[in-house]
């Protein structure tokens, strides 16, 4: 009996799974000494080399022609405050009115155009909307929302659940697409989720993207105006931002030419850096399917230094993500003694920049060592607060793949419970590494703790978690503690393990399970 056979191989190896080298994974990784792990620094280059010094250790192999790294290459860009935007006669106030960034890479870029209002700029067929339908925007300053239209009713989208289409980052890419000059979000609190401010300090600063290749098309200006600035440009055309607003909810929505022209004159500080992605394999056994792959991602970036920030202004990103690196490299520890080993080859990925929008990954997806189309699955692992074992583990949209019941079965093993995203809400499945390979059309998903604590002080436990959550989210006091409890990651070690062995042994998992056409209302 294969699957029998599949359990019990994973169940010994999972008891050779050890929190008390795990432990030791995050307390060094999470050292001042890494400097928080920023991408292109020392601290984060000493991080590489200790990922690929442990993968060595457990007996991978170098995954990129002999290699354990991957470059990734990034240009920072950052907007200097001179930059100049018009709309028709008047200028705007960097910061104050507007925030963005170019997309092309150049030290100083010039554009202008009509002003094309595309509502959400959303085309979604299995969804029956298109806001592009019938609109040429070559060459237009393209304006829009952001998120999704009548987001909530269960007749749009997903209801309350974001999809991609809502994220800021499909925005961009759509607009490049549609050949847009520039693309400009409207600012809403309501349409952003999150105020004035977070735009301000986010896209004030350098924005480290990959680095384009010569053929690569890019918008020349992609960013935010403030709803008061929206207003005062949508004046001169006898319009305001809640009338585009509302008419951008209604099905047959059509995207509007504004008599209103922008323009901007854009200089940038340009910092070409590399980071390095860490990447190891174990071949499967069969020869076949040896040149098909299981892919473990865990990021090993931070955030870095901020000397202003508070504290000692070192992000040590204990939790994010030293802990998922220590998840990885005890899964790879333990796959690479696996005897027999797996049908399919298995690739252990320490992604970077992960933080500053998932750049290694795109760098990998661009040149995976066996590519995403003989993909089985991508598991992630990022942030575990070590606060001893839960009775269930989030795994956030899985459900959208044909793996699902295989891993409920799986998960149930291990006498714990799958729950799904308990914010679907936030997009937060959009965030994180795993997002790349699912927009490739890979079966893919983090597996993310549980909060529901086993053990006497489970309460203490749950209220530690929200503290951390408030608290130390993303700030320099994400600092190693010597009373964690890695048990907890044991069982995410594990239910990793059980995971990739079903993708790694049975025919191909199809991923991103898009829903069935909703009915055309246009
Ligand atoms: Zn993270």
């Amino acid at each position: 009996m294969r699957v029998a056979w599949i359990l019990a191989a994973a169940l010994a190896y999972g008891q050779d799974v050890s929190g008390v080298r795990m432990r030791a994974h995050v307390k060094f990784l999470a050292s001042d000494l890494l400097e928080g792990r920023g991408p292109g620094t020392r601290g984060g280059a000493l991080a590489e080399e200790y990922i690929a010094a442990q993968m060595a250790l457990a007996g991978l192999k170098p995954a990129i022609r002999g290699s354990f790294f991957q470059a990734v290459p990034l240009v920072g860009v950052e907007t200097l405050p001179e930059v100049k935007l018009g709309a028709g006669d008047s200028e705007l106030r960097w910061l104050e009115d507007f925030a963005g960034y170019t997309l092309r890479q150049q030290a100083q870029v010039e554009f202008s155009g009509d002003v094309l209002f595309v509502g959400y700029g959303i085309s979604a067929p299995e969804y029956a909307w298109d806001d592009w339908a019938g609109v040429n925007a070559a060459g237009k300053v393209c304006l829009m929302f952001a998120n999704e239209p009548s987001r909530g009713n269960p007749e749009f989208f997903e209801g309350e659940a974001l999809t991609y289409y809502g994220r800021w980052t499909y925005k961009f890419e759509q607009a490049a697409r549609k050949g847009c000059v520039a693309a400009m979000l409207i600012h809403t609190s309501d349409t952003a989720g999150y105020g004035w401010d977070v735009v301000r300090n986010s896209w004030g600063r350098e924005d480290a993207q990959n680095k384009l290749k010569p053929s690569d098309k890019a918008l020349a200006w992609g960013g935010w105006l403030t709803l008061e600035a929206a207003d005062r440009a949508l004046a001169r055309d006898g319009k305001n931002a809640a009338e585009l607003l509302a008419a951008a909810q209604r099905r047959g929505f059509r995207a509007m030419p504004l008599r209103l022209k922008m323009s901007g004159t854009i200089p940038s500080k340009l910092r070409e850096f590399s980071a390095r992605n860490v990447v190891g394999m174990v071949e499967g056994r069969e020869p076949a399917r040896s040149q098909e792959a299981v892919v473990f991602t865990a990021h090993a970036d931070h955030l870095g230094i901020d000397a202003t920030a508070k504290g000692d202004g070192i992000f040590n990103g204990a939790v994010d993500n030293a802990t998922g690196i220590a998840v990885l490299l005890e899964m790879a520890r333990a796959w690479a003694k696996l005897e027999p080993g797996a049908a399919r080859s298995a690739v252990f990925v320490a992604t970077a920049a992960e933080e500053a929008g998932l750049r290694g990954a795109e760098a990998y997806a661009a040149a995976p060592p066996i590519p995403l189309a003989k993909t089985a699955l991508n598991l992630n692992f990022d942030s575990y607060y070590p606060l001893g074992r839960t009775r269930d583990v989030v795994l956030d949209r899985a459900e959208r793949t044909t793996i699902w019941a295989h891993v409920q079965k799986a998960v149930e093993r291990y006498g714990m419970t799958v729950k799904p995203d308990p914010r679907p809400q936030a997009g937060g499945f959009f965030r994180s590494d795993h997002f790349v390979f699912a927009k490739a059309g890979v079966a893919a998903f983090s597996v993310r703790a549980g909060a529901d604590f086993l053990g006497a002080d489970a309460d203490r436990r749950g209220a530690a978690l929200r503290e951390y959550g408030a608290r130390s989210y993303h700030q320099p006091s994400d600092e190693y503690r010597e009373d964690w409890d890695f048990a907890g990651m044991e069982d995410i070690a594990r239910i990793g393990i059980e995971i990739g062995l079903i993708a790694a042994n049975n025919p191909p998992f199809t991923a991103w399970v898009k829903p069935e056409p909703k009915k055309t209302l246009r």
